[in-house]
């Protein structure tokens, strides 16, 4: 039996790439998953695939950029399961750009999805993992995380930022309460994560890339060896990129 067996394990991002993969993956090892993301249909989709092969899945309409959803997906989540042993923060949006195109609206998207996002999950996870006195918060970074490219700044931004509220969470929260967490930073991953991209230049610039990246089921992996260590082993970091990339 994996550590993740029978565990409960709420997805955000859940409707296409890194979180569908990890959502199939996890519910295939046993774990309940939730799902939650905006668009439903793809949602309920991957959830009757879940069942079909035999997993446990449900799922959950929800913005992460809007506090009172978090709230009620960790309200769902509970009322389905009775519990969250893990949350994986992983819903992100990256409309690159040079800074030089105001593109301010896309910048408060970055922000609300990749920053507030996260803190609304810890927010919404954060107490019932306290009462439980175990938990596991896994956060997506990026190796956007590590390093600043041309176009890449506001996404970096918050990518950085993921990366200090996870180690701030474990510095509070690993000795105390015994909550556990991780910041899974992938590189280039074959999503719709570039679909987001609206800058025309940029978006010329990135077609390049096209094919060049990893599976999602990679992190996906990555993402389920943090879950199913044993409950006293703490796994912080993990970076994982493309073989064929510098
Ligand atoms: P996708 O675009 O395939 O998936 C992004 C997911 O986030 C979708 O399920 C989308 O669902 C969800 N999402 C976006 N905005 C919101 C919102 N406001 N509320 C709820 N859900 C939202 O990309 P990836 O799978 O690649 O991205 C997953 C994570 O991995 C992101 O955090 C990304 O930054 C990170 N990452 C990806 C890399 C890559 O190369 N692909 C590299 C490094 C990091 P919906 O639209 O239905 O709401």
């Amino acid at each position: 039996m994996l550590n993740v067996t029978e565990k409960v394990v709420v997805i955000t991002g859940a409707s296409s790439g890194i979180g569908e993969a990890t959502a199939k993956l996890l519910a295939h090892q046993g774990a309940k998953v939730v799902l939650a993301a905006r668009r439903e249909d793809r949602l309920k989709t991957i959830e009757d695939q879940i069942r079909q092969d035999g997993g446990q899945a449900v799922s959950f309409q929800a913005d992460v950029a809007s506090y009172d959803d978090m709230q009620k997906l960790a309200g769902f989540a509970q009322e389905q399961f009775g519990r969250i042993d893990a949350l994986v923060n992983n819903a992100g949006v990256m409309p690159a750009s040079p800074l030089s195109e105001l593109r301010v609206d896309e910048w408060d998207r970055m922000i609300d999805v990749n920053v507030k996002g996260v803190l609304y999950g810890i927010a919404a996870v954060l107490p019932v993992m306290r009462a439980q006195r175990a938990g596991h918060i896994v956060n997506l970074s990026s190796v956007a995380g590590y390093q600043v490219n041309p176009t890449s700044a506001v996404y970096s931004a918050t990518k950085f930022a993921v990366r200090a509220i996870s180690e701030g969470l474990r510095q509070e929260e690993s000795p105390a309460s015994r909550i556990r967490s991780t910041i899974v930073s992938p590189g280039l991953t074959e999503t719709e994560l570039l679909d987001s991209i609206g800058s025309p230049d940029t978006k010329a610039m990135t077609n390049q890339l096209a094919g060049m990246g990893i599976s999602p089921y990679a992190i996906a992996r990555a993402i389920a060896f943090a879950l199913n260590e044993p409950d006293d082993v703490s796994v912080n970091e993990i970076v994982v990129r493309p073989t064929a990339l510098p």
